[in-house]
């Protein structure tokens, strides 16, 4: 052990000199470029331009972009009744009006994700009481229901009400005009997903609603296709585009300037 140790220390002196230790060097610390100072400019994004439209003459006019669903004259250019065939209801007064018996109104073309614009006017002559006054309805992709109805001092269900996701959703508030008052939805309607081998939503259908111009439905996620009996089916039928859907419920409502905007 000694003889071990006294050969180490000579093999030491021999590397480092008589008197000197080992020393470890201290790398020098990294140094990296200054980061270029920001300018405004490096956070604005110009290409591409964004697309130009036209807006209507007031909010309630088509925007350039948009699929006008009816413009005041002509039931059949872009309605049918549910089996396809021409409708029943009728034009008065420069709106489409529906008609006791007739059934349901679907648009020709089928719709994914869109913007919708929808004038409604129950009538001025007050009849009947709750769901019996002035019902109708706007169905989006012809499973869910924004409810139409006078709720102008009509008590009802509150998730049944004007504005309404039927049986899911109350409006936030009560902003409906009088009953012969012509009245706005603006729907803003994101459609489901569906995953390769499923019945179930992979995301849910979303719907925003500006009544009158206040937002009573805030982006709400839907349940399911609407039921008037229990709740909404969690194992739905899939299902891509569908129509715009106008209902029928015996009470005759007014529509007029409906367009559309494909998002
Ligand atoms: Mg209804």
């Amino acid at each position: 052990m000694k003889k071990l140790l006294i050969i180490s220390s000579m093999l030491l002196t021999c590397v480092y000199g008589i008197g000197q230790t080992p020393q470890t060097t201290k790398p020098a610390p990294l140094k990296f470029p200054e980061p270029e100072k920001m300018t405004p400019g490096m956070t604005e994004i110009w290409e591409p331009e964004v697309k130009i439209i036209q807006p209507g003459v007031t909010n309630s006019d088509a925007s350039s972009d948009a699929i006008v669903l009816f413009n005041g004259t002509d039931v059949n250019a872009q309605w049918t009744d549910i089996q396809g065939n021409p409708s029943k209801w009728i034009v008065k007064d420069g709106a489409l009006v529906s008609v006791r018996g007739a059934g349901y109104i679907k648009s020709k073309r089928k719709f994914q994700n869109f913007q919708l614009h929808i004038e409604w006017k129950t009538p001025s002559e007050v009849t009947g009481e709750s769901q019996g006054r002035g019902n109708s309805g706007v169905f989006l992709q012809e499973l869910y229901e924004v409810q139409v109805l006078d709720s102008y001092d009509n008590r009802t269900y509150r998730n049944g009400q004007a504005g309404s996701i039927y049986k899911q959703y109350p409006p936030l508030v009560n902003v409906c005009r009088k009953p012969g008052e012509w009245q706005t939805y603006d729907i803003i309607y994101t459609a489901p997903t569906f995953g390769n081998d499923s019945t179930v939503y992979a995301t849910p259908p979303r719907v925003t609603v500006l009544q009158n111009g206040v937002l009573i439905q805030n982006n709400v996620i839907v349940r399911g296709p609407t039921e008037y009996i229990g709740i909404p089916e969690y194992f739905i039928r899939r299902h891509g585009p569908g129509s715009i859907e106008l209902q029928d419920h015996g009470n005759p409502v007014g529509y007029r300037n409906i367009w559309i905007r494909e998002l």
